[in-house]
């Protein structure tokens, strides 16, 4: 194997186990590759399939299960129309609602997975907003491993309903995720079961770093100048810096900059309030906040965002929950993609950015679009019982009138 765990701290190398402390002193595992021994160019990617794991030699699973799910490589889309609209040239959007539970968290769940496998877990769990749940639920019903999820009360229908029909263990928690999260933390000290955001987070993390690969496999191997990304408990961020930086490292593009912008809804933003007040470490007792996938008071990475933010001169912003719904209207009707508020949020970040002046008209931004609109209905609940109050007569002349030209 080329890989082992690394402190994020003390630097201190471990093997690959199922672990995410340093023993030393209580920093963050990840995992490490040795790049002299990593067989990984341009050439080895002829002739695989477009999916997540046409990386393999980067991501830290001794091989894929036969048929396995087809995530990742979701299209990145030059946006004409909405790019106009804000000002923006060069503006592309990463759709990852396209992926089979309709979020990236398919990327990480699927490696976390897989390691559960590896390792011998006979069950694997998780605390999650929502789209961790469905994704952990779907992958191991798909390869015949018994699953937990333990969700907030508060989470949107689609998402208990993914995890309950992919046939989980759903345990509806009254408790926000910070709660949660600090249950699982204590249910993997037994070692009986596989959690993915907490014994496995070292592996289940490097899942997502493989959007950072795809958007530079889709930019013909360049970089872009910025990257726009939502931010819950800071993971994926800190995993597209990670991931910018190996292929750095491996030579596959040039060594520029890349700005990496971290956007959180204004109810809920310890990274973007810690950031902006010079502060290193980000915990928020209360959430609230239309983008409930986002909602995480004392996010696990803040820290390690905080710190990639400022190392690639990049930025955290906050956005309103009016600013979030008019971005997913927005993305809808001038893109056709339809976001949950989480996947939306970087729409409005740019919007915003663009109208500050912060962003130039030249410059070449990508947003990451990471969850489904069909995860999130509520937000249209209303709309829809305004117009099932008054249904429409089933006669020509009136359809006809109703018509909008
Ligand atoms: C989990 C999630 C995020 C943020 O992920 P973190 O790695 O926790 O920062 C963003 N968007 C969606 C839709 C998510 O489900
Ligand atoms: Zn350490």
């Amino acid at each position: 194997m080329n890989f082992k765990l690394q402190c994020r701290e003390c630097k201190a190398i471990y093997e690959p186990e199922p672990k995410f402390v340093c023993e030393r002193c209580l920093g963050p595992l990840e995992v490490v590759y040795d790049f002299k021994e990593v067989k990984f160019s341009v050439d080895v990617l002829k002739g695989r399939k477009k999916n997540m794991w046409r990386y393999s030699e980067v991501i830290p699973v001794r091989s894929v299960p036969e048929q396995f799910m087809d995530i990742g490589f979701t299209p990145l889309y030059k946006s004409s129309r909405l790019g106009k609209l804000i000002g923006l040239k060069e503006f592309y959007i990463k759709n990852d609602t396209l992926n089979p539970t309709g979020s990236f968290k398919d990327r990480p769940a699927s490696v976390a997975i897989i390691k559960s496998l590896e390792f011998g877990f006979k069950a694997v769990g998780t605390s999650s907003t929502g789209n961790l749940a469905a994704a952990v639920a779907a992958l191991s019903s798909r390869v015949g491993l018994s699953s937990f999820v333990l969700v907030p009360s508060n989470t949107e229908l689609s998402k208990v309903a993914q995890a309950i029909a992919y046939g989980s263990n759903v345990l509806l928690v009254n408790g926000n995720y910070d709660e949660l999260n600090f249950l699982t933390l204590q249910l993997a000290e037994s070692g009986l079961y596989g959690l993915a955001n907490v014994n496995l987070r070292p592996y289940y993390a490097e899942g997502s770093k493989t959007l950072a690969y795809e958007i530079v496999e889709q930019l013909d191997w360049s970089l872009p100048d910025k990257i726009i990304i939502p931010m819950a408990s800071g993971a994926l961020l800190y995993m597209i810096w990670k991931g910018l930086n190996e292929l750095k490292e491996l030579d596959l593009v040039e060594n520029k900059d890349v700005a990496l912008i971290g956007v959180q809804p204004q109810g809920c933003s310890p990274i973007v309030s810690a950031y902006k007040n010079g502060q290193n470490n980000p915990i928020i007792s209360d959430c609230k906040t239309v983008a409930k996938s986002l909602a995480i008071g004392n996010p696990a990475d803040g820290r390690y965002a905080i710190k990639v933010i400022r190392d690639s001169k990049g930025l955290a912003v906050d956005v309103t929950d009016e600013e979030i719904v008019n971005a997913m209207k927005l993305l809808a009707k001038y893109e056709g993609i339809f976001a949950e508020p989480a996947g939306a949020i970087t729409i409005a970040a740019l919007i915003k950015l663009v109208n500050n002046g912060i962003i130039k008209s030249d410059e070449q931004v990508i947003c990451l679009v990471t969850g489904s609109g069909f995860k999130a209905l509520e937000i249209f609940e209303e709309d829809v019982r305004r117009l099932r109050a008054n249904p429409i007569e089933a006669n020509l002349q009136v359809i006809e009138s109703q018509i909008i030209r």
